[in-house]
């Protein structure tokens, strides 16, 4: 399978591969014909930037023109790991990789079958795995649902974090996280020795990760976001609750518990947004996330739960 793939990928081709976050669309990040294959197969907008995959922490210097003291020492904490890195481009890097901007994520995935296909193929950009604006793919089989047979897909079962990574952007004197993920600010903040600022959205200015102005990770049905439980359960809902509860019946077969469980909650996310729709439910309700808690995972639970309602 990993030979095929290869294959796919130095001849121009698409190939789904599994990372510890979420499926992600492999191309070659070198060759131009292949990356404007992967926008054209999401129908991604052109401005929203690719992500760049990497199998070294040195091939960093491939594609960033100036990499911080506090970029490497991140990259040695968290890679291989859910964490991004924003920095200046160099020029050879495609400008339709970066949607034109002068900076370049890059990121080294944590998962065997996705470092085997860069190290044997070539950096390759990756996207989530799903058509633009649908919920991100944590499974083959959510691949499969929105390309149908098309795209070759290697299996690595479920993604163990659910979420996407942590994207920040790394100046010389400070950090911007531009989308949160599962890593905390506060533990970025003390393995790279600078103050971590967080973009809040300023609706009169361009998002500095164009990426974060688009709806996304939605559903067909409606999602509501709740801080209280209902009165009554209503059938047309498929409820997931966080906060721990027990209830005097038997647990209905709309309603998910949680328990505090907050990776839980992460890695199936998307899964249960994909079921809501296959069992036709008419809202996705998600009960008890604390905007207060600033936790890496809880505020990128409520940033990907907002999009999937804009
Ligand atoms: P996805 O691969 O679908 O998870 O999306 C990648 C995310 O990274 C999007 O939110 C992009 O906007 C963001 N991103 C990629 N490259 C850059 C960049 N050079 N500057 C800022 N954000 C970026
Ligand atoms: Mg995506």
């Amino acid at each position: 399978m990993l030979d095929q793939a290869v294959k796919r990928i130095k001849s121009g081709d698409v190939v789904a591969f599994p990372t510890e976050t979420v499926y992600g669309l492999g191309a070659d990040a070198r060759n131009r014909d292949a990356v404007d294959l992967v926008f054209r197969l999401k129908g991604r907008p052109a401005d929203n930037p690719l992500i760049v995959h990497i199998s070294e922490i040195k091939q960093l210097f491939d594609f960033a023109s100036e990499v911080p003291e506090a970029a490497l020492k991140l990259a040695e904490k968290f890679w291989p790991g859910p964490l991004t890195l924003v920095l200046p481009k160099k020029s050879e890097v495609l400008d339709i990789v970066t949607g034109g901007l002068p900076t370049v994520a890059l990121r080294m995935p944590d998962h065997p079958l996705a470092l085997d296909l860069i190290r044997e193929a070539d950096p390759l950009v990756a996207p989530s795995a799903n058509k633009s604006g649908r919920p991100s793919p944590t499974k083959p089989e959510h691949v499969e649902a929105d390309f149908g047979k098309k795209i070759m897909v290697l299996d690595g079962g479920a993604c163990k974090l659910g979420l996407e990574s942590t994207v920040i952007r790394v100046d010389q004197n400070e950090i911007t996280v531009l989308r949160p993920g599962h890593i905390d600010p506060q533990e970025i903040e003390s393995v790279a020795g600078l103050p971590v600022k967080t973009e809040k959205p300023d609706p009169s200015k361009a998002p500095e990760s164009p990426g974060m102005k688009y709806s996304h990770y939605a559903p067909d049905a409606q999602v509501e976001l709740s801080t209280d439980l209902p009165a009554k359960f209503s059938s047309d809902t498929f409820y997931l609750i966080v906060p721990k509860m027990s209830m005097d019946t038997e647990t209905p077969e709309n309603v998910i518990l949680y328990s505090n469980n907050y990776s839980k909650l992460a890695e199936e996310l998307y899964d249960r947004f994909r079921q809501a729709d296959l069992q036709e439910y008419k809202n996705v309700s998600i009960i008890g996330l604390r905007e207060a808690d600033e936790t890496g995972i809880v505020q990128a639970l409520l940033n990907r739960i907002r999009k999937a309602q804009s």
